[in-house]
Order: structure tokens, then sequence, then C-alpha cells
């Protein structure tokens, strides 16, 4: 099977994004994520398994897509006086009879198998686009390199078809994975969340001697390939002794770029499609909030960005 073929699940194919590395580009998210950030904008990629959006304010909660399931995957309950559909993942074969049942439109199963060169076929149409913007492809999740040979076949077929590259990781990756991806990506968007090891443990789920060791091995092989990304979360980082002290360890491995980005809440409604409870704070922090911060990195010499 060649490159072309191999098959990836796209949670969402967004085209003209503008905030997922240079120029104008198409951003490719695919499903799985080893970390599960509480405060994620993307929570319907973090599974392995498939993922239903339920909307609350369609849903009737008549139970046509459960009598719809061959599998008996979805079950009603009874939610703040509300019946709502809520489906086992375990027994979802990823048929879709519940979406077609739902005359409603109040049930979607999240994401669609494609082929990598059905993907890259989409991303072409835009390539005038990249060529007058610097632009490209930027494949994102998720962690889009959790799965290594879909992520290597979608960045070497890229390059096949002259297409800018870049990838947007946790750096929550085997090591193996970042070498043999690493000739084929143009950009990598890498995101430093904490520097402590067990709040990023009991956090997020991650490591960061892993983080770190893929970071400080990019550095010293490609440095300019490098915008690391800083996620600016209250209740996790949003401290001036920690944020400061990402900086200064970005500088020390040489890395130079650093994006700034202020905490918000733009995914807040997915959490109550998913049915899950949204645990982070529900008010977004402005760019003005992490001016301090930002005239830090640019006094240690770094090009600094708050934002995308
Ligand atoms: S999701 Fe649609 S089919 Fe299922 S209970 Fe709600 S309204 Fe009925
Ligand atoms: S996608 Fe198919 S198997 Fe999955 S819950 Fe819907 S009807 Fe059942």
């Amino acid at each position: 099977m060649g490159d072309a073929d191999k098959t990836i699940t796209v949670m969402n194919l967004e085209r003209f994004a503008t905030h997922d590395g240079p120029g104008i580009r198409t951003a490719v998210f695919v499903k799985g994520c080893p970390l599960h950030c509480p405060w994620c904008a993307n929570p319907e990629t973090q599974s392995l398994g498939p993922v239903h959006f339920v909307d609350g304010e369609r849903c009737v909660g008549c139970g046509e897509c459960a009598r719809s399931c061959p599998n008996g995957a979805i079950s009603l309950v009874t939610e703040g006086g509300r019946r709502r559909p809520r489906v086992d993942p375990a027994r979802c074969s990823g048929c879709r009879a519940c979406e077609r049942a739902c005359l409603r439109e109040a049930i979607v199963l999240q994401g669609h198998v494609m082929s990598v060169g059905e993907v890259l076929s989409v991303a072409e149409r835009d390539r005038d686009y990249y060529e007058a913007s610097g632009g490209g492809v930027t494949l994102s999740g998720g962690e889009p390199l959790m799965f290594a040979d879909t992520a290597l076949a979608f960045l070497r077929e890229a390059r096949v078809r002259g297409l800018d590259t870049a990838v947007e990781t946790t750096g929550n990756v085997a090591f193996e994975t970042l070498r043999a991806v690493e000739p084929y990506v143009d950009h990598f968007l890498y995101d430093v969340k904490s520097l402590d090891e067990s709040s990023l443990r009991n956090v997020v789920g991650g490591s960061v001697k892993l983080n770190q060791e893929g970071l400080r091995w990019l550095a010293a092989r490609c440095p300019d390939k490098i915008n690391a990304r800083v996620a600016v979360i209250p209740g996790f980082n949003f401290d001036d002794e920690e944020l400061k002290g990402i900086i200064d360890w970005l500088w020390e491995i040489g890395v130079r770029r650093v994006n700034l980005l202020p905490y918000h809440t733009l995914g807040l409604g997915k959490y109550a499609k998913l049915g899950r409870d949204y645990a982070c704070s529900r008010s977004s922090l402005r760019d003005e909030d992490l001016e301090e911060l930002h005239e830090y990195a640019l006094s240690r010499g770094m090009e600094s960005k708050v934002g995308a």
C-alpha cells in the first residue's frame, strides 16, 4: 500500500486556516491524543474510540437513534430532567445509522476515515493561496504523531506533491517518531506546557522529560523550523515564575521563536455536546494579560508573538 492509500481519521479539515503555521493553510485535525488537557479546544479528538456530538437544543429524547443502532450502542439517559442519548464507544462500529435516523439532526458521529491521497487532494485545491502566502498543510490533532505510520505517510506524500508542511505536536511522542518525520516537516509548532513533571503528569497526563527530549533534539538539529507554543492556562501555569522559566529554558536550548497563547473558552460548547463537564475557568485571558511575558521574551532576544 502506497502512502496516498493509507487511511487517517480526520475530525476536521479546515481550509484557509491562518493560525496553524505560516501563511494560508489547510489544517488537518486527526483523532487520538496521549494527553487529556481539561482545557482542550478539540475534546472530540482526544479519545481513540468513536465520538458523537449530541446537540441538547435539538434533541427531543425520542430514542429513534437508539432504536436504529444495530449494535445496541445507544441508551437513553435522563440528565437535568431531559432524556438524551448516550453512546457506548466500545459497541459503536461507526455505521452512522443513528445520524440518518435522527430527523432533528441532533446526533453526529465526529470524524471521517479518509485516505491520505483524498485529504491532500482537498488541500491541493488551495495551492495558489499557499504559494502567494507562504502557506501549506498542517497536521494537527489530537496528537498527530501518535500514529507514526500514518503521520509519516501524510507528510511524505505532501512532500511528493510539493506542499509546505507543518506539524502541531504536544511533544509527548516517541523520540523515534520525531526523528522519522523531521525530514518531511518544514515547521514544528511545538507545545511546551510546563517544566514541572508532577504538574504535567497529574493534570494532563504527559511527561516533561519526553517533551523536553524531543524539543532539545529539534533545536540542535533544525532550530529554524521551530515555533514553541506556550498556552497560558489559569490554574495550571499562569504564574510569572513558571512562565518566565519556560522562556529561559527555550532560550537555553536554542529555540528562538515563541507563540504565547492566551487561554480561551472556544471549545466549551463541545463539552456539553459530548456530555462532559468543563472543569476550567469560564473566562478567557486577554492578549494584554500576556504582555509582560511577551516583553520578557523579547528582552531575552526571542522572536515573540501573542497569539498563534
Ligand atoms: S438524537 Fe435525535 S433521534 Fe436521538 S433521541 Fe435525540 S432527537 Fe431523537
Ligand atoms: S454510529 Fe452506528 S454503531 Fe455507532 S452509535 Fe450510531 S448507529 Fe450505533
